[in-house]
C-alpha cells in the first residue's frame, strides 16, 4: 500500500526533515521514506483507517533522502472526503534530540551498573584475602603437623593422614568461600538451598573456636531446639555469623573488657529467624555506629573493614537486615534478622521445598 500511495504535497519543515526539496518528494510514493523495520506502524496506520477511526499516533523513524533515520512522532488523520478520494495527513514532529539523550542517558546507566560492579568485585577481592586467611592458616598448621608426625623415628601414619584430611578440608572450604564470593559479585546470589540455621551456627562456632581462643575469648550458643529452617547459601550467611563472632572477640581483646565470652543467641519470631552475636566489649561509639558497614571502615591496625560491608550484603540478598546496638551493659549486640521457610511450606512428598520466603 506504501508503494501505491503518492505524496500529494509536503509543507517546507517536511522538506527539511527529509532533506529534499518538494519536487524531489511529490508524486513519490511514501513507501520511500518508510523503513522496512517501521511496517507495524504503518500495517497500524492503516488497519486504524480500516477501521474508520480518526487517527493514530505513534513514535517511529522515516528514512531521510540521505539514507539517515530520523526519530519522529508520526501521526497520521484521515479527513472525511466527500469525493472519496482517500487522503490521509502525516505529521512528523522530530524527536531525535530527545531519543539521543534518552539513549545517551541508558548508556550512562550502564556504565554507572558496570562501575558499580567494578567496585563490588574490588570490595570482594580484599574482602576474600580476609576470609580465606583462616583457613590458609589451618592448611599450614596441619602441614606443619603433618610432617611432625611422618618425621618421628616411627612415623604416626594415622595422625598424618587426620593432619591431611584437614588440609583438604579447609581447602576446600576456601575455595568454596571464592567461588560463591564471586557468584555473589557476578550474580548478586550465589547458590540457595534450604538449611537448618542451628547446625549451621554450631558449625560456625566450630570454626571460630581455635582463631578466638587465641585472643582469650569463648563461644557459647543459646537457642532453641526447634527447626529453624532458612532459604539461601549457608556458607556466605555462616560467613556473616563468623564474622561477628570473630569481631566481637576481638573488641573484647583489652584487657579491661569484659570476660571474654561471645554469646549466639537465635530464636524463630513469626517469619524471621532472629541471631544475636553478644559481646561484653568496648561497645560502640556515636561515630563507628554511624559508619559501622561502610566499606573499608575499621578502628584496627590491621583491620580492612570489609567485614561487616560484606555481611550486609549477603544478609539484604536473602531479604534480611542486620543492625547493632550497645548493651544495656557493657558491649554490643549484633543482630541477623532473615526469612524463614516455615514447615508447611516444605514440598508435601517431603521432596524440594517450596521456593517462597516468609
Ligand atoms: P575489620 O574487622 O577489618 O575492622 P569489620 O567491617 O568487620 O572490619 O568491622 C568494622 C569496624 O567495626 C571494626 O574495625 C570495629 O571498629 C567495629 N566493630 C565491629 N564489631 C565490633 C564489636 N563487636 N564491638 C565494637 N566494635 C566493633
Amino acid at each position: 500500500m506504501l508503494d501505491n500511495t503518492p505524496i500529494v504535497g509536503l509543507n517546507e519543515k517536511a522538506c527539511q526533515m527529509l532533506g529534499v526539496v518538494p519536487t524531489e518528494a511529490v508524486g513519490r510514493p511514501l513507501g520511500l521514506w518508510c523503513p522496512d523495520e517501521t511496517m507495524a506502524v504503518w500495517n497500524r496506520v492503516f488497519l486504524d483507517y480500516i477501521s474508520l477511526k480518526v487517527s493514530h499516533e505513534a513514535e517511529t523513524v522515516i528514512r531521510c533522502k540521505d539514507g539517515s533515520d530520523l526519530d519522529v512522532i508520526l501521526s497520521a488523520a484521515y479527513p472525511k472526503r466527500p469525493d472519496e478520494q482517500v487522503f490521509v495527513v502525516v505529521g512528523l514532529v522530530d524527536i531525535s534530540e530527545r531519543i539521543a539523550r534518552e539513549k545517551a542517558l541508558a548508556r550512562a546507566q550502564l556504565d554507572l551498573a558496570h562501575a558499580g560492579r567494578v567496585s563490588i568485585l574490588g570490595e570482594l577481592a580484599a574482602s576474600i584475602t580476609h576470609e580465606i586467611n583462616q583457613p590458609l592458616s589451618a592448611i599450614m598448621a596441619n602441614g606443619n603437623a603433618a610432617l611432625r608426625w611422618l618425621n618421628r623415628p616411627v612415623a604416626d601414619l594415622d595422625e598424618a593422614r587426620a593432619a591431611i584430611g584437614h588440609m583438604i578440608l579447609e581447602g576446600e572450604r576456601a575455595s568454596r568461600i571464592i567461588a560463591r564470593t564471586r557468584a555473589m559479585a557476578m550474580k548478586g546470589s550465589g547458590e540457595h538451598s534450604v538449611f537448618e540455621l542451628k547446625p549451621t551456627l554450631e558449625e560456625a562456632i566450630e570454626i571460630t573456636r581455635r582463631q578466638i581462643g587465641l585472643l582469650g575469648a569463648s563461644c557459647t550458643m543459646h537457642g532453641c531446639d526447634t527447626s529453624v529452617r532458612i532459604l539461601g547459601d549457608r556458607v556466605q550467611l555462616q560467613q556473616v555469623i563468623i564474622n561477628l563472632i570473630v569481631n566481637a572477640a576481638q573488641a573484647m581483646t583489652s584487657a579491661t573488657c569484659g570476660d571474654g565470652r561471645v554469646e549466639v543467641h537465635f530464636r524463630a519470631e513469626g517469619r524471621r529467624a532472629i541471631v544475636r552475636v553478644i559481646d561484653s566489649g568496648p561497645g560502640l561509639d556515636a561515630a563507628s555506629a554511624a559508619r559501622l558497614f561502610e566499606a573499608f571502615f575499621t578502628t584496627k591496625t590491621d583491620g580492612m573493614g570489609m567485614g561487616l560491608s560484606v555481611s550486609k550484603g549477603i544478609v539484604e540478598a536473602h531479604g534480611g537486615t542486620i543492625a547493632a546496638c550497645n548493651n544495656a551493659g557493657p558491649g554490643c549486640t549484633f543482630t541477623v534478622d532473615i526469612p524463614i521457610v516455615l514447615a508447611d511450606e516444605q514440598d508435601v512428598d517431603g521432596g524440594s521445598p517450596a521456593l517462597r520466603f516468609a
